[in-house]
């Protein structure tokens, strides 16, 4: 088991590391969007800079991939909230108590994935829980030159692709601590204006 927690420490999981999952930095401009939205918000409650960055040099956020059915909460989940950048847009989790990103699944549970972002994941156990092979997807957008090199595309899609079709089939979906019995997500998402969104893309 990997454990899992929020800065403060209220929100506690953990999440079985046995099987498929994907270890990668992404650089769009969404998971990006989505980091500066948070950095934001600690900002404004004035507790930032008391942990490792959530965003790396070139605006990269790390994440690990893994069947929500793996995720069990052992403290806190009353602390999570959610964000959409646009009405469609995947649902990125972070702890009310610190503004601590978890995680970013689809709107859905049917997605059956959960990319949790490295913010809340115990970075000394990484590479022996998930292994050290990090792809770079989306290198394209990442700030600066020069870009890091993308690699790890196809792995990453098969192994999503695994994922997804064996949750489905097996009916592991179900199970995700994210989504109530009827799918509605635990916490309703606060779906972000385009003001805002244009602000937290701009290329900096
Ligand atoms: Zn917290
Ligand atoms: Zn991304």
């Amino acid at each position: 088991m990997h454990q899992l927690q929020c800065q403060c420490g209220l929100v506690r999981a953990e999440v079985d590391c046995r099987g498929t999952h994907n270890r990668l930095i992404c650089y769009c401009t969404d998971c990006r969007a989505f980091g500066r939205f948070v950095v934001g918000l600690r900002e404004t409650a004035a507790n930032s800079g008391s942990d490792h960055p959530i965003l790396d040099a070139q605006g990269g956020t790390e994440l690990i991939q893994v069947a929500q059915s793996k995720l069990r909460f052992l403290q806190g989940e009353d602390q999570l909230l959610a964000v959409r950048l646009t009405e469609q847009g995947m649902i990125r989790w972070y702890t009310r108590c610190c503004h601590t990103p978890i995680g970013n699944t689809m709107a859905s549970r049917g997605g059956a994935f959960i990319g949790l972002i490295h913010s809340c994941l115990t970075h000394p156990q990484l590479n022996a829980d998930f292994g050290d092979k990090v792809a770079q997807l989306n290198t394209n957008t990442a700030l600066g030159t020069p870009k890091p090199q993308q690699h790890g595309l196809f792995r990453v899609i098969s192994s999503f692709l695994w994922l997804l079709i064996s949750e489905r089939v097996s009916g592991r979906y179900l199970q995700s601590p994210l989504f109530n019995a009827d799918g509605s997500p635990r916490s309703v998402p606060r779906v972000l204006n385009a003001a805002e969104v244009t602000d937290l893309k701009k290329p900096v």
